[in-house]
């Protein structure tokens, strides 16, 4: 990162971030890993560091950073462990709804406590037979006097199993698909609101992506976002527009930290009498993958200012980073692992970890073809208006 290019606030919080992960996540992103549990001593450190809210407004109690600083935080965060990176970065899926879309009151009642780091959210969009199509999704919210009864299933919920506050999308007009859709925050501990399966995962193993079921959940109506119905979906588009940039920093800083190692492998691993590292063929994949990841960063970071910058239209910037910097990052590790030779297969080196925690990148918060959907769309749209 070229430090020249950030205000003074950002590096002082890149560097924050930058040693909570050396010091705190490092150590014990394999232990994690292996168990599959959800990391509370890296969550409390996180919320001690005073760096849970930093995409949220100062008069809610956070540090009010922008989509950057979010960046920025998650890199550092995702170098260390992808796991913990997208522990962290889903707050910001599942809160942004709430930003987007919901009222004073609204953000009054929920955001002090996630930007305190006393609260966790999580985001539930996708459902077993909605995934890319996440608009024909089935889980129904029926409006009964002053509360919304809500019944329906989803799945990959992404800290779900952790979180206090839910964000869920609900049909509440059938028939009109999208338009149809509502947003609505759903408390644990909610009567009918239950946390089923947690996915057994290739990566990101210290995250719980759990299934949630809703089985007549009654929840007052006043936790429809924005208090109007049949905008849901736009709510959920927009945030993640403001939220691939966040996967996309992740990729880059799971593409970085296995660079990383890579870079001190080479130069101790010796093969005939000398460093790997000695070796043109070695060198040239160092340097592709080092230039690949700072065109990813770049990227990633442009799309993050156009957002801050109050860009009406981000969508195609927002897609373009997510797809160019998870493809990097899929590439990156797969090589690294590749210079690890054999001791890269296995567990007993931290890189296979990389290459597993980099595949769901380019999966969630919309797969790459979707991305690549959502370009070309921009795309012919722009060229048939002449913009
Ligand atoms: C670990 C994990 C965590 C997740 N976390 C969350 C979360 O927190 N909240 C949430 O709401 N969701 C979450 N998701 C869901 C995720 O966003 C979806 O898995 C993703 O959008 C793809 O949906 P799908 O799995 O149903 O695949 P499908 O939509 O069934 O796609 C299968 C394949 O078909 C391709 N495909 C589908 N449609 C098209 C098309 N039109 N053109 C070209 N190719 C197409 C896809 O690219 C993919 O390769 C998570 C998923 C995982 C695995």
């Amino acid at each position: 990162m070229i430090e020249e290019l950030y205000t003074s606030k950002q590096v002082e919080l890149r560097n924050r971030a930058r040693e909570l992960a050396e010091t705190v996540m490092r150590p014990v992103a394999a232990k994690y890993d292996v168990e599959q549990t959800y990391p509370w001593e890296v969550q409390h450190a996180i919320r001690d560091a005073g760096l849970s809210g930093v995409w949220i407004p100062e008069e809610y109690g956070g540090l009010g950073g922008g989509v950057l600083d979010l960046c920025m935080v998650v890199e550092e965060f995702s170098r260390a462990c992808g796991g913990m990176g997208v522990g962290f970065a889903v707050n910001a899926l599942g809160s942004f709804p709430i930003l987007v879309g919901g009222t004073d009151e609204q953000k009054e009642r929920w955001l002090p406590g996630i930007a305190a780091g006393e609260k966790l959210i999580a985001f539930g969009l996708s459902e077993k037979d909605a995934g890319s199509d996440a608009g024909s999704m089935t889980t129904r919210a029926e409006k009964e006097g002053d509360q919304y009864v809500l019944n329906g299933e989803k799945k990959w919920n992404t800290g779900g199993a952790v979180a206090a506050y839910n964000t869920i999308f609900a049909v509440t007009e059938p028939g009109r698909g999208a338009r149809g859709v509502s947003a609505f925050v759903v408390e644990e501990g909610t009567p009918g609101y239950r946390v089923g399966k947690h996915e057994d995962k290739m990566g990101i193993r210290c995250v719980p992506v759990v299934e949630i079921h809703l089985e007549d959940c009654r929840i007052p109506a006043d936790n429809l976002l924005g208090g109007q119905e049949g905008r849901g979906f736009k709510h959920a588009m927009i945030t993640l527009d403001r939220a691939r940039p966040g996967v996309a920093a992740q990729a880059v800083g799971l593409a970085q930290g296995a660079l990383d190692l890579a870079l001190e492998y080479t130069h101790e691993r010796k093969q005939f009498g000398q460093s790997i590292s000695s070796f043109q063929g070695v060198q040239w994949m160092l340097a592709d993958m080092a230039t690949q990841i700072e065109g990813a960063r770049q990227l990633v970071h442009a799309a993050a200012r156009t957002i801050d910058a109050g860009v009406k239209n981000i969508t195609r910037m927002s897609a373009m980073c997510k797809l160019l910097a998870t493809d990097v990052a899929m590439k990156v590790t797969t090589d690294c692992v590749q210079l690890f030779g054999g001791y890269g297969y296995c567990k007993d080196y931290p890189i296979e970890k990389y290459m597993r925690d980099a595949k769901i990148t380019q999966i969630y918060e919309g797969t790459n073809q979707i991305q690549r959907l959502v370009i070309a769309r921009a795309l012919m749209r722009e060229a048939a208006s002449g913009s």
